[in-house]
C-alpha cells in the first residue's frame, strides 16, 4: 500500500516566511504607463501574486512580500521595471522552513 505524504501548499509556506519591508527605498519600480500585455504576463507569473488589478481594472504593484526571485525581470525586463535591485542590507524576505 502506498504512503501518503502531507505537502504544505503555498500559501502555507510562503506565511512562514519573514518580511523587513524598506519603506524608504523601493527595490522595484515600475515604469510609468506599463504596457498592459506585459503587466499581464506578471500577474500570472509573479509567485506572491504582487502584480494585480484593482476593482475599476487599474494595474496595481506592491514591492512589499517580494520573495526576490527575479521572475519579472527575466519575463519584462526593463520593459515594465524601470527599477529592480535586491533590498538593501537586513531588508527584505527572510526564509524560513519551505
Ligand atoms: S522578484 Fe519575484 S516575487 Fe518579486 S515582484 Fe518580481 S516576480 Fe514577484
Amino acid at each position: 500500500m502506498s504512503e501518503i505524504k502531507h505537502y504544505a501548499n503555498v500559501d502555507e509556506k510562503l506565511s512562514l516566511d519573514k518580511f523587513c519591508v524598506d519603506e524608504e527605498n523601493a527595490h522595484i519600480e515600475l515604469v510609468e504607463n506599463p504596457s498592459p500585455e506585459e503587466f499581464q504576463k506578471l500577474v500570472i507569473a509573479c509567485p506572491a501574486s504582487l502584480y494585480r488589478y484593482g476593482d475599476e481594472g487599474e494595474m496595481l504593484f506592491d514591492y512589499a512580500g517580494c520573495l526576490e526571485c527575479g521572475t519579472c525581470r527575466v519575463i519584462c525586463g526593463k520593459t515594465i521595471l524601470k527599477k529592480w535591485e535586491f533590498p538593501q542590507g537586513t531588508m527584505g524576505v527572510e526564509y524560513r522552513w519551505g
